[in-house]
C-alpha cells in the first residue's frame, strides 16, 4: 500500500489511449455508447462505463479515488461545495423525527443547514460544546441518528477527542461525521479514529489556491456507494469537472504546502504570544493551548494553519478598534473570509463569520470584539510577522 505522499501524486482513474502524463480535465456532461446495446446495459449496470457527468466522470472520479486513500477510507464521492455534502448526507441518511447532535463550534452555514434548514423537514439538531464530552452524552438517545463536529474549530482552533465521540455515537448506533476541512488528511485522518464519514470542503486546502468550490465525503463502501450515491444521482449536488480536476492536482502538493503553511502559524503564534500588544493567542501547537496534548495525539504535531488571537483591550469599543486596527495596517495579508488559500487571510469574525449573532451570543461562543483570525499561506514569515506588527504596535 502506497504512502500518503505517493497517494496524493499518483492515485487516479486508468489514463487514456493517449498515455498522458497529467491526469485529463473531461470536460463533458455525457459520454457515448458504442450502440443502443452497450447503452442499454451501461444503464442496467451491467457495463461499467462513463454515462452522465451528474454521476459519473473519469475526473471527477479521479478526485475521489485520490481523496478516498488519502483519508483511508474505502470511497469518497465527490460535491459541488462543502455546503452540498453536508445537504448530501442530511438528504440520504435522515429523515423526519431523527435528530442530530451538532458542535457549535462549527462553519456557520452548518448550524444554519442543520438548525434551520432540515428543522423544516423535521430533523431536530441539538448544539453541544464541542470539548464537553458532558454535553455530547447528555443529548444522546434513540432518535439521535448523526453526530457532526470539527477539528480543530474556527477560529478559537479548539480541539475535540474523536475516538470518544466515536465511540459515544456508535454506542448509540449512531454516525459520526467529521469536517476535516482544517487539517486536511495530510494532519488528521478522523476515519482511522473512529469517525464513520469525512466530510471536506475542497473549496479549501485541497484545491488550496482559492481558486474553485468544490466537497467530498469519504467512507465505507456502503456509506458512499450504497447510501450516498444513488441521492447524489438523483439530486444533482455533483462537482464540476473542472473543480474535480484543479482539487486534484491541489491534492499533490497537499502535504507540503499544508506543512509549509502550519509550521509559519506556529511560528507566528508563538511571536504573538509573546507580544504586548497581545492578550490571547489560540494555536494547537502552542503548548498554552487547552487541549495541546490531544492535539498532539490525533493530529499531527504542526497544529494546523489557522491561528487567532485577542489584542488588548479585550472587550468594548476600543477592543474593536484594536483589532481592525491590526487589519487595516496590513498590506500583505487579504481581508477575506476564505482560507485553505497560499495567501493568507485576515478578519474579524465578531463583525464578519459571526456578525449575525447578538453580542451575548458571541460572547458565550468566545468571539470577542479583540479577536483576529488568520488563515496561513505560504508567504515568507517574516513578511507576516512584520505586516501583523504594524497594525499591533500603533
Ligand atoms: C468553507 C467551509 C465549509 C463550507 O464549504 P463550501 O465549500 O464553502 O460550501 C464547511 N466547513 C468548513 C470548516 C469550512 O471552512
Amino acid at each position: 500500500m502506497p504512502r500518503l505522499k505517493t497517494i496524493a501524486v499518483r492515485e487516479a482513474t486508468p489514463t487514456s489511449d493517449y498515455l498522458e502524463q497529467s491526469e485529463a480535465l473531461f470536460l463533458t456532461s455525457s459520454f457515448r455508447a458504442r450502440n443502443a446495446e452497450e447503452a442499454r446495459a451501461k444503464f442496467a449496470n451491467e457495463l461499467d462505463g462513463y454515462i452522465y457527468s451528474r454521476f459519473s466522470n473519469p475526473t471527477v472520479r479521479s478526485f475521489e479515488l485520490r481523496l478516498a486513500q488519502l483519508e483511508g477510507g474505502e470511497d469518497c464521492i465527490a460535491t459541488a461545495s462543502g455546503m452540498s455534502a453536508i445537504l448530501l448526507i442530511a438528504l440520504a441518511l435522515l429523515r423526519a423525527g431523527d435528530e442530530v447532535v451538532c458542535a457549535h463550534e462549527v462553519f456557520g452555514a452548518t448550524i444554519r443547514l442543520f438548525g434551520e434548514v432540515m428543522a423544516r423537514f423535521g430533523v431536530s439538531t441539538r448544539f453541544v460544546t464541542l470539548d464537553n464530552m458532558a454535553q455530547w452524552q447528555a443529548a444522546m438517545n434513540p432518535k439521535v441518528k448523526l453526530l457532526f463536529l470539527e477539528s480543530p474549530s474556527n477560529p478559537l482552533t479548539r480541539v475535540a477527542d474523536i475516538q470518544a465521540l466515536a465511540q459515544l455515537a456508535h454506542a448509540n448506533s449512531a454516525l459520526l461525521v467529521v469536517d476535516n476541512c482544517l487539517c486536511t488528511p495530510a494532519l488528521q485522518r478522523p476515519l482511522a479514529l473512529g469517525a464513520d464519514l469525512v466530510m471536506h470542503s475542497a473549496t479549501k486546502f485541497l484545491d488550496g489556491q482559492g481558486r474553485v468550490l468544490g466537497g467530498a465525503l469519504v467512507g465505507s463502501h456502503t456509506l458512499i456507494h450504497d447510501q450516498l450515491y444513488p441521492v447524489l444521482r438523483t439530486c444533482g449536488m455533483s462537482m464540476s469537472p473542472f473543480n474535480a480536476w484543479v482539487c486534484l492536482k491541489g491534492c499533490e502538493t497537499l502535504d507540503l504546502r499544508v506543512r509549509a503553511q502550519s509550521a509559519n502559524a506556529l511560528e507566528l503564534a508563538r511571536w504573538l504570544a509573546s507580544h504586548p500588544g497581545v492578550q490571547t493567542v489560540h494555536h494547537p501547537g502552542l503548548p498554552s493551548h487547552p487541549q495541546h496534548a490531544l492535539a498532539l495525539r490525533q493530529q499531527d504535531g504542526v497544529g494546523g494553519a489557522l491561528l487567532s488571537f485577542e489584542v488588548r483591550p479585550r472587550t468594548g469599543e476600543s477592543a474593536r478598534a484594536a483589532a481592525w486596527r491590526v487589519i487595516d495596517a496590513t498590506k500583505i495579508c487579504s481581508i477575506t473570509a476564505n482560507l485553505g488559500d497560499t495567501k493568507t487571510t485576515i478578519t474579524h469574525p465578531a463583525t464578519t463569520s459571526h456578525g449575525r449573532l447578538s453580542e451575548a451570543e458571541r460572547e458565550a461562543a468566545g468571539i470577542s470584539q479583540a479577536l483576529v483570525r488568520v488563515a496561513v499561506g505560504l508567504e515568507d514569515v517574516e513578511d507576516l510577522r512584520e505586516d501583523l506588527q504594524r497594525g499591533l504596535q500603533a
